[in-house]
């Protein structure tokens, strides 16, 4: 079927459902709704499509199954290779449903599809309660929590997928229906393989008083102060046990000084002074210029990291999960942040995933990566088109030293949600080795009996 008799026919079943919002090419709102976190995605999607009630959404699966129309959902669009826009696909926009609901024990909430990370925090602190979540306000909570989910309470109370307690979806036959536990550990991991999320429903935790900020080194020899804090943050793991309540993420990032690393550190607990006592030896393990971490709140919290990355940008991540930073590995990072590109959509981050989630579970889930590690990210984005290239050249570079530079700390797994699945991995099945290692079988069981006819085949990650 050519794209405007589809238009059309889509035209004729959305007269029939007058409350989604409409946008089809031809309007001029099309370009800024098309508008996601990586611009280099080029693709136009037939049309898009704003449902603003469940039923909405499930009418639409439906129309879309029966007329062998293929879509895509979107809710914060910062999937980083942008797949939530096809050529030629439906846009399925989940970002007018928002609704957070908290129950009445105060120990989980419900929470709907197109909520960003930032509204859902926001939320929850009001009610004085958090859960974990990611470091971006301006990135989808249902896309984060689903595919894995590190983020600075991860250490504290485990990853994303690690709290999601229930959920409702659209199926592949377009019905609202709760999902039972074998679908729920699809979720957790596969997020939109296997229908469209509705809701999910999550733990959440008391907590009032927030430590938090940039403890920043001297960067002018950013090879050495990089090398030196690892070295040195290591010797810290082998001598003290660190608290759960302490999350610690490493950034490189184009300071308007120049190429600055830091960490970034969270301490979710009300026992302020111990997590001061904390922000100072971090900061003791390399040549500080500031330490920025103080009492604050979520909402302040999340408006000083969104200032730290562009909101659209061009190029590619890549990413690979490691055991451990050994000097070798340092040394190699280190040099290549000598030469990171100075724009501000280039950054190296690394996660850190110790605590629960690296514990026996609790919940039965697809995500693979269980062992203690670190998650790199080598964001090979600019928001200069004539940096854009070098960017991710110098990615893609330091992402294959790295591995070459720890071959007995590379891990076989990485994480969906950075990995650059049109370079990094030689095929769809070593895509899905990679990233779901000895849960594929269970993935595929679970895809063959929720979606055999494959109506979600444009979800993330691709398994064709
Ligand atoms: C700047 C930036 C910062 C990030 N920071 C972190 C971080 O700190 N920690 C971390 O773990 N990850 C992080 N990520 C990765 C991010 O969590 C994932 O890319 C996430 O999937 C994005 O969700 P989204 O809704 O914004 O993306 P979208 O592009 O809107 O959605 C991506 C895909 O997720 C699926 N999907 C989303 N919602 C649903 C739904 N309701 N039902 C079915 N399928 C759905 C669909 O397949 C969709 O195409 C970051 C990404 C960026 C770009």
């Amino acid at each position: 079927m050519s794209g405007s008799t589809q238009l059309n026919a889509l035209e004729t079943f959305l007269q029939g459902h007058p409350t989604i919002k409409y946008t089809p090419p031809s309007s001029p709102d099309y370009p800024a709704a098309r508008q996601i976190f990586n611009s280099s995605r080029r693709d136009n999607p037939l049309a898009i499509v704003q449902p603003q009630s469940s039923s909405d959404v499930a009418a639409l699966v439906k129309y879309a199954k029966s007329s062998s129309l293929p879509f895509t959902i979107r809710a914060g669009g910062h999937n980083l290779e942008g797949l939530s826009l096809v050529e030629g696909a439906l846009l399925i926009d989940l970002r007018a449903l928002t609704a957070v609901k908290v129950a009445s024990d105060r120990k989980s909430a419900t929470v709907q599809c197109g909520i960003l990370q930032v509204e859902l925090a926001n939320a929850l602190w009001e009610e004085g309660l958090v859960t974990p979540r990611g470091a971006l306000p301006s990135v989808g909570y249902v896309g984060w929590a689903t595919y894995g989910g590190y983020g600075p309470f991860s250490s504290h109370w485990g990853l994303g997928v690690d709290q999601i307690l229930g959920a409702t979806i659209v199926n592949a036959n377009g019905e609202i229906v709760k999902a039972d536990e074998s679908l729920l550990q699809g979720i957790r991991g596969g997020g939109g393989l296997y229908g469209v999320i509705l809701d999910l429903t999550i733990k959440v935790y008391p907590l009032t008083s927030l430590l938090a900020g940039a403890i920043i080194f001297d960067s002018s020899d950013i090879t050495k102060t990089f090398v030196d804090f690892n070295a040195a943050y290591e010797k810290l793991l082998e001598t003290e046990a660190l608290p759960p309540q302490l999350t610690l993420q490493q950034i490189a990032f184009k300071a308007p000084t120049g190429r600055a690393f830091a960490a970034i550190f969270v301490w979710s607990d009300a026992n302020i002074e111990e997590g001061q006592v904390w922000s100072e030896k971090i900061a003791s393990l390399g040549p500080l210029v500031a330490n920025t971490v103080a009492p604050t709140n979520v909402p302040e919290w999340f408006s000083g990291n969104g200032a730290l990355v562009p909101p659209v940008v061009s190029g590619s991540a890549y990413t690979h999960n490691i055991s451990r930073v050994s000097p070798a590995i340092a040394e190699t990072i280190g040099r290549s942040l000598a030469s990171m590109p100075a724009d501000p959509g280039t950054m190296v981050s690394i996660h850190q995933l110790r605590g629960p989630s690296t514990e026996q579970q609790v919940h039965s889930s697809l995500f693979a990566a269980r062992e203690p590690h670190y998650m790199l990210e080598f964001l090979g984005f600019a928001t200069q088109k004539n940096v854009r290239e070098i960017s991710e050249r110098w990615a893609a570079e330091m992402t294959e030293n790295t591995k070459q530079a720890g071959l007995e700390y590379l891990l076989p797994s990485a994480y969906v949600s950075l990995y650059n699945s049109g370079v990094q991995a030689k095929s769809s099945a070593d895509l899905l080795d990679t990233i779901y290692g000895s849960k594929v079988e269970t993935l595929k069981g679970l895809k063959a009996k929720f979606d055999s006819q494959d109506v979600f085949s444009l979800a993330v990650p691709a398994l064709k």
